[in-house]
């Protein structure tokens, strides 16, 4: 597994790029305590249950890295302060998973509990009933989002106080263990004539939800695919109004692009470590590879790269901090990180030769675990798109109907979820 050759404490967080944006203390001192949990006790965790994949982890394993960060003050460190977290913003968000994603852990994600994702968006008695079981780590959720490729539309009929939901939905990240799916459905009837998409909270266990199939990824996560027929949803259980689960969707898409963006940067910072330091090393050719040009410029080329990724992500959660729109600069973000890191990975496997491609070799597991992340969470076409239609906006339009014309025709009418999937948690 890649953390077992970045074993050494600090050793892991050197970073084999100038740091662009050092963080303040307090983040600095999560980031060592984040960093030494992982190195010291989930990755040994997961060496002796010799879990390679997130998908062989046990419930109990899981449940294990929550509490366990909880217990050393971690887990609930993202979550608003308000609502009993520890209230660290978007610059912690980020160099926090970037130190999941340089730890090589494949539970690593599961140390840091979630801000709520759309259940933020809940008030009254749903606060109780769902949020704050999901923010506490007793209860867990997953986005509901993407309808299956073949479909059809998930929709919502209003049947007085009720709705009946039905559809497909695919690649619900950790959907078949969760205790709650957040599921957007385009309402089509309702006896106010109201149409448009919403959010629901539908408790896995209710009646009429069939988990068709686990499809377990490239990257060894599981997803479920969810038949949904008629299932019968309190109104009480929608989150927001009619016509709001879309731009909510999309409101709350960009801080998990940035998370994506992060993880992405910690991967390529240890790929790119684990390249300098092959380089260094004695070679049957009589000198070590780094003397020669070409390795040179291939290490150059991925220090460069990783290097504006980085400043990238960095700058846009100095943004965040602000409150200031990010939906563009998290599109940017996350396109450039995720193909950054598929390069950097690519080329340290280059540099490693066959050693690198035998199947439980680290950098072979990395180019595995990192290809769905140009894909979930918005493609990089359809971020391209995002940026492309914002730049085009007549000037002054707003923002949501900008992000309105940027998600027409593309997956994010079908929406997203993300590298590590908890885009709801
Ligand atoms: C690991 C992983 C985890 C996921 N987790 C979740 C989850 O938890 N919840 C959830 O709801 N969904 C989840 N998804 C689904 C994910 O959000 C979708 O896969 C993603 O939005 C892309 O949609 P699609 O797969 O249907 O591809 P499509 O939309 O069919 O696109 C196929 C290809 O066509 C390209 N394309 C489409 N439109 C255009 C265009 N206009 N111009 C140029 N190119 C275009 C795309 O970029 C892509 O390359 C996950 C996916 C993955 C891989």
């Amino acid at each position: 597994m890649h953390r077992a050759r970045v074993r050494g404490g600090e050793g892991a967080l050197k970073l084999p790029v100038p740091d662009s944006h050092p963080v303040p203390a307090e983040i600095e001192r999560l980031r060592s305590a984040l960093s030494r949990f992982l190195e010291e006790e989930v990755g040994p965790a997961e060496d002796a249950a010799r879990i390679a994949d997130e998908a062989d982890a046990s419930a109990a394993l899981e449940g294990w890295v929550r509490a366990r960060s909880a217990a050393l003050g971690l887990y609930r460190v993202l979550q608003p302060a308000d609502l009993g977290g520890g209230g660290v913003g978007a610059l912690g968000m980020v160099a926090l998973h970037e130190a999941v994603g340089r730890s090589g852990c494949v539970l690593g994600h599961l140390a840091l509990g979630g801000d709520g994702g759309l259940l933020r968006f809940s008030s009254g008695a749903q606060r109780e009933r769902f949020l704050g079981p999901v923010l506490r780590g007793e209860a867990t959720a997953a986005l509901a989002f993407t309808d299956a490729r073949e479909g059809p539309r998930t929709t919502a009929r209003g049947r007085g106080e009720t709705f009946l939901i039905s559809g497909v939905k695919a690649f619900v990240t950790g959907g078949a263990r969760a205790d709650l799916l957040l599921t957007v459905a385009k309402v089509t009837e309702h006896p106010r004539g109201v149409t448009g998409t919403a959010l629901f909270v539908i408790p896995r266990r209710t009646p009429g939800v069939t988990l068709r199939r686990e499809i377990r990824t490239l990257d060894g996560a599981v997803h479920g695919e969810f038949a949904l027929d008629q299932v019968e949803v309190p109104a009480a259980d929608m989150i927001g109004d009619i016509g709001q689960g879309l731009p909510r969707a999309l409101e709350s898409i960009a801080i998990l692009r940035l998370r994506a963006a992060a993880l992405a940067c910690g991967a390529a910072g240890w790929a790119l470590a684990h390249a300098l330091d092959g380089a260094r090393r004695p070679h049957r050719t009589g000198a070590p590879l780094g003397e020669r040009e070409q390795v040179q410029a291939m290490l150059g080329e991925s220090a460069t790269e990783l290097y504006a990724a980085r400043a990238a992500v960095y700058a846009t959660a100095a943004r965040a901090e602000a409150c200031e729109d990010i939906e563009t600069e998290a599109a940017m973000a996350k396109a450039t990180a995720t193909e950054t890191a598929a390069r950097v990975v690519d080329r340290a496997i280059q540099l490693s030769g066959a050693a690198a491609v035998v199947e439980d070799h680290p950098l072979a597991r990395l180019y595995r675990r990192i290809r769905p992340w140009r894909i979930a969470e918005g493609t990089t076409e359809i971020l391209r798109l995002t940026v492309a239609r914002r730049l085009l906006a007549p000037e002054g339009e707003p923002s949501t109907s900008r992000t309105g014309a940027a998600a027409a025709n593309t997956s994010l009418e079908r929406p997203t979820g993300g590298p590590t999937g908890h885009a709801s948690e």
